[in-house]
């Protein structure tokens, strides 16, 4: 694999491929590849490592990659990658195999576990499922948000290192590509994802290269301006890099420590970022020298440290020490910047082998092969200069601490992950969610909108109910309605904040709407019942004397307090007079206010609603709606007879509720029958009882008349169910009637 550190003079402009093992170049061999697994791992199974290339080689048979290499030179290479940072055998054959699931016909799963373990089938399968996500690039938000994802569903990292392989290796040859359109998607996803996600675990080298081809791809002209400007400066440059060189070498020699100078190559990615991000100028962050000083143990760095910072000036605030804090992902190193002769600021990073090798390998730098468990070596770590206890860690919280240098804050971060689910929009947009989040957090982690009109939910394409609880990488397809309204019983059906302040507010809002119209009907009732048309009046101007903020407002508060009435026309028309004409405070239940008494989940906005006649609903009844193909929406009881005949057609029914606004200041009709003795008065008697009750007959009838009884009907209006139940209870009580009954059958008429 290619080293981070290039020598300076090494770098070229080359074209096409990059720098890095070039894909015109001979692969390895099956002997070779084993080879070099065995030196690294002496118990290696040899045979079925020969058994996995040669099944590659297969199965792939004669497909072919778009540079026209046969297809298996691609898992060879990506294995190749993988062994060339000393990862264990099943990786290796991971790598060999990774992509004979997808590709090849007669392959599945079963057979790579029969042929080849459990082991490796699982991490090809991790390796095929990463390759199956859809990763559209947006947002930045949104490529963070994929990396926590990969992080969160990868449970064993060797997949997210077979893939990073893989993707390297993808890059590397990425100029094959006919199709720039994907040329540049591929180039994207890498520089928003992969890119990141490397240098997360530590494998800078691979994050630099995989980005400096994705720049090459995605911005060519800007890479070559960074580049000739590279080589201009660098010529200029030329006789003081060697000389600060060999002053460096020449105080460690001095000072007789032993060490290894590596020149560092600026790479023009990120020089790029540097001049995105900030108001600098090209020479501010590319005419810097920097070295890499390799000695042999952490009490030589820091005395390498003491040399340099005796000879030159440092610059304070840019000294860092990682060997006594080392990064969460192992990296360990002193930083320093100093003034050397001729007043060149230099970067020097002082490491061991060690810790040269954790920046270079990652978090694969200590995990090593020992009793025959692949594991985090504890000794190879420590030698590197790493806390122990953290290394007690497990790898994947390792992994997931990342790599940057915020370390608790992302730790922190990292931790609550594991208490988090993603979840994707249908046209592949991650949202990330609290554990435990149900489609109604999901509408309104996409879009207010979407909240406000969430009707329903398909989770993975099939209709589900907005209780169900989200799983990692569930595709969630939000239903809506046209008309933003709440959710009945949102509080069960959300753990968001989000999805339950704005809920509330939805509430308030057509609670609000309710009243207002509620309270402009009662408002122009007694305009009427007054004998001023309501349309001649400035409703405006009613508003302003009587106090209100508003129209709105003022129909609002007279829907709440239905007192209001009164007081407002006594102060907008001053010496009117109300006694003995005092409006009627209530609404009656019908057909026109019953939209505003009457919600229900999945209740088609607009439709129309109708009172059934049959059983009469009234607030505090358990009602259901009938679709009735040219009558909208019948509201029934639950217990009318006609309701049950419907009982074989679900899809007709609809689960109604009464809105709080019924519950209070609305007047419906209850009607009912009674059973009484034919005798002389019974009718008056009957009617009185009602009235007393507070109750207000509409209608009378008689049903039925046989010898000695009279059955009759009544229209009531009724503040609800309770009130009523109240005047059957004083009817029963007449000594004369026998019977009471709610009348749910349409015999009325
Ligand atoms: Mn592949």
């Amino acid at each position: 694999m290619a080293t981070a550190t290039v020598k300076t003079e090494d770098r070229s402009r080359a074209s096409l491929p990059p720098r890095g093992i070039r894909d015109d170049e001979p692969f390895l061999t099956k002997e070779e590849l084993a080879g070099t697994v065995l030196a690294y791992q002496p118990d290696a199974d040899r045979a079925l490592l020969l058994k996995a290339y040669d099944f590659a080689r297969e199965k792939h048979g004669d497909q072919l990659r778009q540079s026209g290499d046969p297809y298996y030179s691609h898992p060879v290479r990506v294995a190749t990658l993988l062994a060339s940072i000393r990862l264990d055998q099943a990786t290796i054959m991971a790598g060999l195999l990774h992509d004979t699931v997808e590709d090849c016909d007669d392959v599945d799963l079963q057979m790579i576990e029969d042929g080849f373990g459990a082991d490796v089938a699982e991490l090809v399968d991790g390796v095929t499922k990463l390759g199956q996500l859809e990763y559209q690039s947006e947002a930045s938000k949104q490529a963070e948000n994929f990396q926590k994802f990969i992080l969160a569903t990868v449970n064993d990292v060797r997949v997210l290192l077979v893939k990073l392989a893989d993707r390297l290796h993808n890059m590397r040859t990425l100029h094959h590509k006919k199709k720039e359109e994907s040329r540049r998607r591929v180039a994207r996803e890498t520089m928003d994802l992969y890119a990141p996600l490397a240098r997360r675990i530590g494998l800078h080298y691979v994050a630099s290269e995989m980005e400096d081809i994705a720049f090459r791809h995605l911005n060519a002209e800007a890479r070559d301006q960074i580049l000739s400007q590279l080589e201009t400066l660098e010529s200029r440059n030329k006789d003081d890099l060697e000389r600060i060189r060999l002053a460096i070498r020449q105080v460690m020699e001095r000072e007789g420590i032993e060490c290894r100078i590596k020149g560092r190559r600026k790479e023009p990615y990120s020089i790029w970022r540097k001049l995105e991000k900030k108001s600098i100028s090209f020479e501010d962050v590319a005419d810097i020298f920097g070295f890499r000083i390799i000695v042999s143990d952490a009490a030589e760095c820091y005395k390498a440290l003491g040399v340099f910072h005796t000879e030159w000036a440092c610059l304070p605030d840019r000294f860092r020490d990682f060997i006594s804090v080392p990064k969460p992902n192992g990296y360990a190193s002193l930083h320093t910047t100093v003034r050397a002769s001729g007043n060149r600021l230099v970067e020097l990073q002082i490491r061991t082998e060690e810790m040269d090798e954790t920046a270079e390998r990652g978090v694969a730098a200590h995990w090593t092969y020992k009793d025959s468990a692949y594991g985090f070596d504890l000794d190879s770590s420590k030698a590197a200069g790493l806390d122990p206890s953290a290394n007690l860690r497990a790898f994947g919280d390792l992994l997931t601490h990342g790599g940057d240098a915020e370390d608790f804050l992302e730790h922190a971060k990292m931790e609550m992950y594991r208490t988090h689910v993603f979840a994707f929009t249908p046209n592949g947009r991650l949202v990330l969610l609290p554990a435990g989040s149900m489609p109604l957090d999901f509408a309104y982690a996409v879009h207010t909108a979407i909240g406000d009109t969430c009707d329903g939910a398909k989770i993975n394409g099939v209709p589900r109910n907005l209780r169900t609880a989200l799983q990692n990488g569930d595709v969630i397809e939000i239903i809506r309605r046209e008309e933003p309204r709440p959710v009945p019983g949102y509080e069960t059906l959300c753990v968001t904040g989000r999805a339950r302040a704005a809920q509330r507010r939805l509430r308030r809002e057509v609670e609000a709407r309710q009243f207002a119209n509620l309270g402009r009907n009662m408002l122009e009732r007694a305009l009427r019942q007054h004998d001023i048309d309501p349309v001649s009046v400035d409703m405006r101007k009613i508003s302003e004397r009587a106090g209100f903020d508003g129209v709105q407002v003022m129909f609002e508060a007279i829907g709440r307090s239905h007192d209001e009435v009164g007081r407002i026309l006594t102060v907008a028309f001053p010496g009117i007079e109300l006694e003995g004409s005092a409006p009627d405070e209530k609404v009656m239940l019908d057909d026109e206010h019953a939209s505003s008494l009457i919600a229900g989940e999945n209740l088609t906005p607009g439709v129309t609603l109708h009172l059934a006649e049959c059983c009469h609903p009234i607030p505090g009844d358990r009602i259901v709606g009938l679709r009735q193909p040219d009558k909208g929406l019948v509201v029934h009881t639950i217990y009318c007879g006609k309701v049950a005949q419907f009982d074989d057609q679900p899809e007709v029914w609809v689960d109604l509720q009464w809105t709080e606004l019924a519950k209070s200041g609305v007047r419906a009709i209850g009607r009912i029958a009674v059973n009484a003795a034919d005798n002389k008065g019974v009718m008056a008697q009957q009617c009185s009882v009602v009235a007393q009750a507070g109750g207000n007959i509409r209608q009378v009838a008689t049903r039925s008349r046989g010898p000695g009884f009279q059955e009759l009907t009544f229209d009531i209006e009724v503040d609800d169910l309770r009130h009523l139940e109240q005047i059957k209870a004083a009817l029963r009580a007449l000594a004369v009637v026998e019977r009471v009954e709610r009348i749910e059958e349409s015999e009325f008429e």
